[in-house]
């Protein structure tokens, strides 16, 4: 692919899709830094300072990050030296005034023959319900899948023998929830991507290193 053209690329997705490990290998792929909303909002709460401390007391509290601070993270984020190539785009924009903000950068770093691109990983509503329901994890940190990583004694850790429950956010009505906000936030922002034309749509229900594949393939159409 041509690398010496800028490449800016947004994933969408349910939970459960797998968009996160996604745009992770697609940036050690391209060479460019996959940059998640959480992680970052995880990594600046460790450092020191007045921002650090704020947004510890918010995702303590479990509340939203107000969009101000969105901004102002996501900025200092972009205007690290490993973003000059272009970067990819996990969890974020998430709403319409974020996309309005992405858009303005966009105008304001990308030269014409530069790529935008989005990619959702689709995947249906039935199967994030049965994938995210059977995730299962340990008071100790370790996390299972009944499918595709189970614990090798049913119900127990294999670290620590502890029981293993399903968390509060992968219980029926939560995911349910959960899956009504991720259509109402993304529908008008994946709209958006594909009336320009710029959306790619891959198909999320097929094994990791399929979905990668396909990626791959996809992306090397449109950056020729
Ligand atoms: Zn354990």
């Amino acid at each position: 692919m041509n690398q010496k053209k800028k490449i800016i690329i947004i994933f969408f997705g349910p939970p459960g899709s797998g968009k996160g490990t996604q745009a992770a290998m697609l940036g050690e792929y391209l060479k460019l830094p996959a940059i998640s909303l959480g992680e970052l909002f995880r990594r600046e709460s460790l450092r020191k300072g007045k921002l650090a401390k704020t947004l510890k007391e918010i995702m303590s509290r479990g509340k939203l990050v107000p969009q101000e601070i969105v901004e102002d993270v996501m900025d200092k984020r972009l205007r690290e030296k490993d973003a000059r190539a272009g970067f990819i785009l996990d969890g974020y924009p998430r709403k319409k005034i974020q996309l309005e903000k992405l858009s303005e950068r966009l105008r304001k770093i990308l030269k014409p023959d530069d790529h935008a691109l989005a990619i959702l990983v689709d995947v249906s509503d039935r199967e994030v319900k049965k994938r995210l329901s059977k995730r299962r994890v340990c008071a100790c940190g370790a996390a299972y899948h009944l499918e595709f990583k189970p614990p090798r004694q049913r119900g127990n850790c294999d670290f620590c023998g502890g029981r293993l429950i399903t968390r509060e956010d992968d219980k029926p009505e939560v995911i349910a929830d959960r899956l009504k906000l991720y259509h109402k936030e993304n529908k008008p922002l994946i709209k958006y991507w594909e009336k320009q034309g710029r959306l790619i749509r891959i198909r999320g229900e097929q094994a990791i290193g399929s979905v990668k594949k396909d990626i791959i393939a996809a992306l090397k159409k449109e950056l020729k």
